[in-house]
């Protein structure tokens, strides 16, 4: 159940406004990185989930997210609204001086239309708080690069708050990740293949042209991890290399049907034409 309260939870004012940065804070209204989409990312995640614990997070934190675009909305609305009457100001967009006369809708800052596809939702709990925790590092990345761009005091302190605010969401995910104890590598229930998984396959090769080689780092060497250089070229040393298979996965034995399903008879509504052709070919065969 939602209910609206006619306060904002954190108090927006600004000192002069400026249309452009209006557009740009678009970019959290409408956009991929934007409050709405976290608001229904984690809202719709807490509907299809099943734990009460991890429910109770995602529908605080999705009903937060709302008041973000709430906030968000409002400090776009007041850089945007010079746009309702002077020409000059309208020029910093056409769309929403003219379509959306002056006010917010929802597109992002460079004029695209909202969508789900916006929304990472799996249903597989861990994988779903990896996606948000992202998502948050984003909305953050995306506030700072805000402020960054803004001389106004008042929208500043705005924008600093909703940023604090996904750094706090950000160590409530990672802490619910946290909780599920689950190690890292462990997504789903199929085990990967063994081998095949510790193979690093090194497929950028040679010496670039400003002098880009190929580098040893952790991730290529070191531990368990086996570099295979240039894969594509293995092909030639040994064929299997290039048509490696991953191990059978176990599960139940799977066998063939032993007979054809059982057809339902079934009534002939060709013409009769067509059933005398049909004896025709029947007979010269
Ligand atoms: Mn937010
Ligand atoms: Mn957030």
């Amino acid at each position: 159940m939602y209910h609206h309260v006619k306060k904002l939870m954190y108090t927006v004012s600004i000192d002069e406004p400026d249309p452009r940065f209006g557009k740009m804070l678009l970019e959290q209204f409408g956009g991929a990185n934007g409050e709405l989409a976290a608001a229904m990312q984690y809202s719709i995640q807490g509907l299809n989930c099943d734990d009460p614990g991890l429910k109770d997070l995602l529908m605080d934190i999705g009903t937060e997210e709302l008041s973000h675009l709430e906030v968000i909305g409002r400090l776009a609305r007041m850089h945007l609204k010079p746009t309702k009457k002077s020409r000059e100001a309208a020029d910093a967009d056409p769309l929403i001086a003219i379509c959306g006369g002056g006010g917010v809708s929802l597109y992002n800052s460079v004029g695209n239309a909202w969508t789900a596809d916006y929304l990472k939702i799996t249903g597989e709990l861990d994988v779903d708080l990896r996606s948000n925790i992202a998502a948050e590092a984003r909305a953050k990345i995306v506030y700072e690069r805000l402020i960054d761009f803004c001389d106004d005091g008042g929208s500043k302190d705005a924008l600093q708050f909703l940023m604090t605010r996904e750094i706090t969401h950000m160590k409530a995910f990672m802490t619910a990740l946290a909780a599920m104890e689950k190690p890292p590598l462990v997504i789903g229930l199929i085990h990967p293949s063994p081998k095949i998984v510790d193979q690093y396959f090194n497929t950028s090769t040679g010496v670039g042209d400003q002098g880009e080689q190929d580098l040893i780092a952790p991730w290529n060497e070191g531990g368990q991890v086996e570099r295979v250089d240039a894969p594509a070229f293995q092909d030639f040393v040994d064929p299997q290399l290039g048509t490696r298979r991953s191990e059978p996965i176990e599960g139940p034995e799977l066998t063939s049907p032993t007979q054809e399903a059982h057809q339902p008879a079934q009534t002939d509504h060709a013409g009769d034409g067509a059933k005398r052709k049909k004896g025709r070919e029947k007979r010269s065969s």
